[in-house]
């Protein structure tokens, strides 16, 4: 049997292990087909029902109304840091965009490259907040405003959508998808990989309002065109077949537990328990707005850094896995996805209480407080 463990990883993440024990039935012999659904064709009936169900699924399950396309691609949000103005953004045109975080500057960046971005809110370089809304310099000519809800490396998330936009919404929800009910209505624009909340790497889903594609720069390659895209049903050329069918079967075990009211119900105890724990303590600071805290990616340090691999090592011995905080930040961090249990997190914060405990009677090997 294998190890029991806790993985708080940030992505690749997690899976539901109900998940995970479908995938192993069925991985040699898909429907009695006596194959596995990675060596049949994605233009073949059975993987065209798979491909069509986990559509149908997640337009479901989120709410997409009929005017927005559901996109099936590859390359990761990163490539839809490009894709977005290539698309989105005419030439000799602004974007707006709200940087709030390491993965909202990048997005940024790459858009330079295609026009002129206005930064009109700034939360570098610590990243704790979300600038206030009344100091935001919008562009009211601009062809989008883009954001991500959740900066999954500082941990900073919008609990909202910025309210008072008047150009198309675009939104980086790579760590938040599927988290909790959104109106998707709300965004021109939602980008995100699979591979937090949803499935395998590889798979990059984009959900788009149809009245902002069929304009893409003529230099845009044809597999990030959008119009392009949807006219193939996701299939202009061979999609990410096995992540795909992983992804549907997400999609049915939310359907199973509840659907997102639950999901959401059960992120905010997780994230509720696991807060209020670093709050109570000495040892461990988060150091983000409260307003502002991500449900799904909790950073925190240690009173005393020369604890951390002390930390780490303990707790991967007690099975609490990748909690190293990202390597541009340092410290902790725990990730809360969907499939992380309640017992998960539970378990992590016995664990951090003991630690600390231990820590505040001087009995650890290092960095006891004076
Ligand atoms: N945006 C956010 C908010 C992310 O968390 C990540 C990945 N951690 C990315 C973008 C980049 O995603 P990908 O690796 O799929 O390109």
């Amino acid at each position: 049997m294998s190890r029991v463990v806790h993985n708080f990883a940030a992505g690749p993440a997690v899976l539901p292990e109900p998940v995970l024990e479908r995938v192993r039935a069925e991985l040699t012999d898909l429907d009695g087909s006596g194959m596995s659904v990675m060596e049949i064709s994605h233009r073949g009936a059975a993987f065209r029902r798979i491909a069509e169900k986990t559509e149908g699924d997640l337009r479901r399950i989120l709410g997409v109304p009929d005017g927005h396309r559901v996109l099936f691609m590859q390359g990761g949000a990163t490539l839809q840091f490009a894709a977005v103005p290539l698309n989105l953004a005419p030439v000799g045109s602004t974007t707006d965009h709200l940087v709030t975080g390491d993965w909202s500057m990048r997005a940024a960046r790459e858009g330079a490259r295609y026009g002129t971005v206005n930064v009109a809110a700034d939360g570098s370089p610590s990243y704790r907040t979300i600038p206030p809304r009344d100091g935001w310099s919008l562009d009211p000519g601009a062809a989008y405003l883009a954001h991500a809800t959740n900066e999954t490396i500082h941990g900073v998330e919008f609990p909202a959508p910025p309210d008072g936009i008047e150009v198309p919404l675009v939104a980086d929800m790579s760590s938040t998808i599927l988290s909790r009910p959104i109106r998707v209505s709300d965004y021109g624009l939602i980008y995100f990989g699979a591979q937090k909340n949803l499935g395998p790497a590889g798979l990059t889903i984009v959900i788009v309002s149809d009245d902002l594609i069929g304009t893409a720069r003529p230099e845009t390659p044809t597999i990030l065109d959008y119009a392009a895209v949807a006219r193939s049903g996701s299939m202009l050329n061979t999609p990410p077949t096995f992540s795909w069918y992983v992804a549907g079967l997400v999609l049915e075990w939310i359907d199973a537990e509840g659907g997102l009211a639950e999901m959401a119900a059960r992120n905010q105890r997780k994230k509720d328990l696991l807060y209020r724990a670093i709050d109570a303590s000495t040892l461990y600071a988060n150091q983000v707005d409260p307003e502002y805290r991500s449900w799904t990616n909790v950073p925190f340090t240690l009173a005393d850094p020369a604890l951390d691999p002390v930390f780490l090592a303990e707790a991967e011995a007690a099975g609490l896995m990748n909690l190293r905080g990202h390597r541009s930040v340092g410290g902790m961090r725990a990730s809360l996805y969907n499939a992380m249990g309640e017992d998960g997190v539970a378990a992590l914060v016995a664990f951090m209480g003991d630690f600390e405990e231990r820590w505040s009677h001087g009995s650890l090997p290092t960095g006891a407080p004076t």
